[in-house]
């Protein structure tokens, strides 16, 4: 916290959350206190066998499974699913899998308003935000809604223990950024600021033994428990550089999500470093460093996760393209946005540079 006055605004919209290894058994009990007793049960082609045990513990309240979530929920699939939902006369949304699954549910409840029950499988976050996005013509469009926000949530850490330590590993990086720019966000506040230091606490201890033993139980909750504190301090601020450049870098380069989170999570953290001293002294305390920036990186070396956006197959030629198109509109960020300093940024990411 700052010296300053203390004033915040506080509106942050509840899902109902189950936490606990079985959870899931309550998925049906869940559904009946939705009111529902027709669910649409949403995953990827993947995760299909995961949509059908949960269609099979809802029996009649199980309308039907749609299995044909993908990544960044491209417009033609929304449209899909809707038409599904409608077919099935579905009257709410189970959505097993990560952000692209609920993703799904969300472009679905966006225009019907049926209710989501969420079943996050890794950590991405999604499940407690209002955010949704649709991908038209390759560009990727969010906006925020409250029909979107799943009413509730069922963290079962069972369910991520299948989640590969190379998956592993960037959805939690990815969960921590989430954490990092809540931070020192323009519209945080002291509560969000608590969840987010645990969220990094939680998920910084959690994964390197989540990757180490991919089946060790312990970590998988903890991690888990940090993956929804970072979700929920995501819905509740504006983001900052790092996920305004991640959502540029994607989109232009189409490179992976988590990884590209992964990779530029230390640079955007050197970048705001000595505007946001507070915020940093706090991710550093949670990560148990000295430096935020440096700690972070560390990370992602420790548990083998990606490091630079050349081994994610973004071109050397593309990071002035990024650099001019990330400082094209201005945005709250604790430094202003520089082109000089969002180029350095970049490139030190491009090669992998540990930040100093
Ligand atoms: P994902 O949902 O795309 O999943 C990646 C792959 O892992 C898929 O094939 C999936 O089936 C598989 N998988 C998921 N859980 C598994 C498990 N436990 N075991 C085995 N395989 C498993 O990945 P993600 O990183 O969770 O989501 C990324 C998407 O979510 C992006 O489109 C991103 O923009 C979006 N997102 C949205 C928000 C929001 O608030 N709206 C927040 C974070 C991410």
């Amino acid at each position: 916290m700052t010296n300053g006055p203390l004033e915040f605004v506080s509106d942050q919209p509840a899902s109902r959350v189950v936490f606990g290894q079985g959870s899931l058994n309550r998925v049906a009990e869940e559904v009946k206190r939705l009111g529902s007793t027709r669910a649409i049960v949403l995953s990827t082609p993947e995760q299909r066998a995961d949509a059908e045990d949960v269609a099979r513990r809802l029996g009649d309240l199980s309308a039907g499974v749609y299995d044909q979530a993908v990544m960044h929920v491209p417009i033609e699939t929304a449209r899909a699913a809707r038409e599904e939902a409608r077919r099935l006369n579905a009257d709410c949304c189970v959505a097993i899998g990560g952000g692209s699954t609920i993703g799904l549910g969300k472009a679905i409840a966006l225009e019907s308003s049926l209710p989501i029950l969420a079943i996050p499988t890794t950590y991405a976050g999604s499940e407690m935000t209002p955010i949704y996005g649709l991908t038209e013509a390759g560009i990727k469009k969010t906006g925020r809604d409250r029909r979107v926000l799943p009413k509730t949530v069922i963290y079962d850490p069972i369910l991520t223990l299948t989640l590969p330590p190379k998956i592993s590993g960037p959805s939690a990086m990815n969960a921590i950024a989430h954490c990092v720019e809540a931070l020192y966000a323009h519209d945080g506040n002291p509560i969000i600021s608590l969840m987010a230091a645990e969220g990094i606490r939680a998920l910084s201890r959690a994964i390197p033994s989540v990757v180490k033993d991919p089946g060790d139980l312990h970590s998988r909750a903890q991690a888990l428990y940090g993956a929804w504190l970072a979700g929920t301090t995501l819905g509740a601020t504006s983001m900052g550089i790092h996920h305004k450049l991640c959502h540029t870098l994607g989109g232009t380069f189409n490179l992976p999500h988590a990884e590209v989170h992964t990779v530029i999570l230390p640079h955007a953290t050197a970048y705001n470093r000595d505007a946001a001293a507070g915020a940093m002294r706090t991710i550093a305390n949670a990560l148990g460093v000295s430096d935020a920036a440096e700690g972070l990186y560390d990370l992602a070396v420790r548990i083998q996760a990606p490091v630079s956006l050349r081994e994610l197959g973004m071109p050397a030629d593309g990071i002035e393209r990024a650099a001019k198109l990330a400082t094209a509109s201005p945005y709250p960020n604790p430094r202003n946005l520089e082109y000089d300093g969002v180029f350095a940024l970049i490139e030190n990411a491009w090669h992998g540079r540990r930040p100093s």
